[in-house]
């Protein structure tokens, strides 16, 4: 896909995150990888006002082109980027439900099979970081190693994907599974899923879906 395709289809993401109750207001930031280094979201902006324009054409090493300032969240963007050759796309959400978690430093456990789209058998939550700092992207990658979610403590959610369309629909997934947790943990500590059978369910995810 060319830039400008790339530019729109951010704007599209960066809205579709309203209405799937993924974020309010400014909070939140959508990237995309192309062959110069990758294209984010800018800072300050809230997704209804964002135009193509608006959108940041961004180095492999960090370096802005263009007016706009990019979202303050731009470095695990770049080390995301530049440490995961699968990744195409990203998408950082301060949704409800991972937040609420997240805010206890509690990751999702293996309470239901569905945490494989995640990757693993559970969705880790990073260590707590100062926003936009190059430790909280550090925090991120590790909790992201062989994974495509992770919880930031005290701040939100990554996904990232092949495509924006696939990150933002893991993000939606990951806000389900850390509704649906957080929903379980009100009545009781849920029973969670044996490591042999969440590899069952990787394995089954790896041939899931329709034929590409
Ligand atoms: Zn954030």
């Amino acid at each position: 896909m060319d830039e400008a395709s790339l530019r729109g289809e951010i704007v599209v993401t960066a809205r579709a995150m309203n209405g799937c109750g993924l974020n309010r207001g400014t909070s939140g930031n959508v990237s995309a990888r192309v062959a110069t280094g990758f294209l984010v979201t800018p800072t300050g902006m809230t997704s209804e006002s964002m135009q193509i324009d608006d959108v940041v054409a961004m180095s492999a090493e960090g370096a802005a082109r263009g007016t706009r300032a990019p979202s303050s969240e731009w470095r695990f963007h770049r080390d995301i980027y530049a440490a995961r050759a699968d990744v195409h796309a990203i998408v950082h959400a301060h949704s409800p439900f991972a937040t609420t978690l997240a805010c206890l430093g509690r990751g999702i456990p293996a309470f239901h099979y569905m945490i494989a789209v995640g990757g693993g058998a559970d969705i880790r939550c990073a260590p707590y970081a100062t926003f936009g700092t190059q430790q909280l992207s550090d925090h991120a990658l590790r909790a992201l190693d062989e994974r495509k979610a992770c919880l930031l403590a005290n701040h939100g959610m990554i996904a990232v994907a092949a495509s924006l369309s696939a990150a933002l629909a893991l993000a939606v997934e990951v806000e389900a599974l850390a509704e649906q947790y957080w929903r379980a943990l009100q009545i009781g500590e849920p029973n969670l899923l044996s490591d042999a059978e969440m590899a069952v369910v990787l394995d089954k995810f790896r041939t899931y879906g329709q034929p590409r």
